[in-house]
């Protein structure tokens, strides 16, 4: 945009910039200043800009041909920005100020007012944040939503440079029909209205995800205990307040929320197991990664030995939790989710998908897919742009918006999956992304990589072409994907 703009103003036109994470970059590029009227008001407010610069992570002074400044870039101090405008429009030679400098809280509140007024959004369900340029979307909100929220952002956020979009997004029906809760009160920082008492919880597993959620637990004032195999994993936890059991059952006992985190499945059923009758009575939340399959088992155990069970997926790591973009999914008894869905909402946002326990599981393990999907992405095309030394880190700058801007295109084909018309609203068609995609495996051997995270994706597309589907989108490889063992399928 800002090349348009100096394409337009030609030379009669004066810039000072600093462009740097953290504001540390230093300033003072003099360009395109034909005039030496607009190099020495450029230069007489360098100053200004200069003590500002520390306090912005990018600034950027453009003096026109009319003695106007406009100010344009994303501070830390408002303050500051205000003194230094305030500088700035009192300099001799500059007739008038566009401030354009905003804290990244004021661009949240920009984004957050342009969805206000647009009414095909109900704003009040997407929560917004901005950090460093980078705005964050999280709510869950239906697909038309997300989509008003993406293009709002397009049109009406400045400085914003990427959009990290965590909208969960539900039809209106599933909506309504499902108990879900984003993100109480408490995991935004607000007070929960009146005072009431943190009811005590047990926490099973003290790896690095059991030490954060016990360190959560902790923090909002739940009496906590806590049990792990290697008991002086629990030290830091017991000097902040915590309560150490001195075995698996005492610690069941102790509370009527208990919840397990360990390694896997096989573990959780040894601990478990050596707790006897203290699960009875209990509500159970297993928090341990597992498949589908392995959440009902285990869940039909639990039941047995008189404890509702509730089965847990947590789309986060240790750091994120207690905060709201850790997002857990549950399923499994809906009496647990009703007397404890407070307590829990301790840990950050969370959905409820359902009464049965193997749901959890297999959201979580379908959201890891889609990750380890992205992540391959990000690992082959990082080797490939490697072979000529261009480093991972420089090279993100230019993965990063086009994998956002790819996601665009994904209530699109979702839409293709759901109706089985993969020719409808078709953006490229398979027949010629698998042209395309040859030659990505093409370049890879010749640069002397290996090949082997692309051709499973290439077999599978190379066989949906054969089969009939390259007029359409890349979507109908799911038709692959559910019959993996299918001979023959053809397309209507
Ligand atoms: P971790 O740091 O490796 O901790 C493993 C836990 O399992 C420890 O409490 C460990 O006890 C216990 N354990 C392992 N083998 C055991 C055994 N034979 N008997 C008794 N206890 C045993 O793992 P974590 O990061 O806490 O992860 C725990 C669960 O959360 C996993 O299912 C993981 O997939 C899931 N999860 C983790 C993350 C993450 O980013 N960390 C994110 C989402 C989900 P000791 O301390 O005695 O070894």
């Amino acid at each position: 945009m800002l090349m348009g703009m100096q394409q337009r103003l030609g030379s009669r036109f004066a810039q000072v910039r600093s462009e740097g994470a953290g504001g540390r970059a230093a300033l003072a590029t003099v360009v395109g200043a034909e005039d030496l009227e607009y190099a020495t008001v450029a230069a007489r407010i360098t100053p200004v800009l200069t003590d500002l610069a520390p306090h912005a992570s990018s600034l950027c002074a453009t003096v026109t041909a009319q003695g106007a400044v406009v100010l344009d870039g994303r501070v830390s101090d408002p303050a500051l920005a205000a003194e230094a405008v305030a500088q700035i429009a009192a300099t001799p030679g500059v007739r008038r100020v566009y401030n354009h400098l905003y804290t990244d809280a004021q661009i949240a509140n920009l984004i957050t007012a342009a969805l206000a007024l647009d009414e095909r959004t109900t704003w009040e369900t997407i929560d917004v944040a901005c950090e460093s340029g980078t705005a964050v979307l999280r709510g869950i909100v239906t697909s038309v939503e997300a989509r008003v929220a993406a293009e709002e952002i397009a049109q009406h956020a400045p400085l914003v440079w990427h959009v990290e979009n965590r909208l969960v997004v539900e039809q209106p029906t599933e909506k309504e029909s499902r108990m879900h809760t984003y993100a109480d009160d408490t995991a935004y920082g607000r007070q929960p209205g009146g005072k009431q008492e943190c009811p005590p919880v047990t926490i099973i597993g003290l790896g690095a995800m059991g030490q954060a959620l016990a360190g959560t637990f902790l923090q909002h004032g739940h009496p906590t205990i806590v049990w792990n195999r290697s008991a002086s994993k629990a030290d830091s936890l017991v000097a902040s307040g915590a309560t150490r059991a001195a075995t698996a059952a005492d610690a069941i006992a102790a509370s009527r929320l208990a919840i397990v985190c360990v390694l896997d499945y096989d573990v959780a059923y040894q601990i478990l197991d050596s707790a006897g009758e203290a699960l009875a009575g209990r509500a159970l939340v297993n928090l341990t990664n597992g498949t589908p399959q392995q959440a009902r088992e285990l869940a039909g155990w639990a039941r047995e030995r008189g404890a509702q069970y509730l089965d847990g997926g947590i789309m986060a790591v240790p750091p994120m939790i207690g905060r709201p973009e850790a997002l857990l999914l549950y399923s499994g008894s809906h009496e647990a989710v009703e007397a404890h869905g407070e307590t829990l909402g301790r840990l950050g946002s969370r959905i409820y998908l359902g009464s049965d326990p193997g749901l959890a599981a297999l959201y979580d393990l379908a959201l890891l897919s889609g990750m380890y999907g992205m992540f391959a992405g990000f690992l082959h095309a990082s080797a490939l742009v490697g072979t000529e030394r261009v480093k991972a880190t420089e090279f993100i700058g230019l993965l990063i918006p086009w994998l956002n801007a790819m996601t665009e295109s994904l209530p699109s084909l979702a839409d293709q999956i759901d109706t089985g018309d993969y020719t409808k609203d078709v953006a490229s068609n398979l027949e010629m992304q698998t042209t395309a995609y040859t030659n990505i495996i093409a370049a890879s051997q010749a640069q002397g990589i290996s090949t082997e995270l692309l051709v499973p994706m290439q077999v599978l597309m190379e066989r949906a072409v054969a089969a009939g589907y390259g007029a359409g989108d890349i979507s109908s490889l799911i038709e692959l994907i559910r019959q993996p063992k299918a001979q023959s399928t053809t397309a209507n």
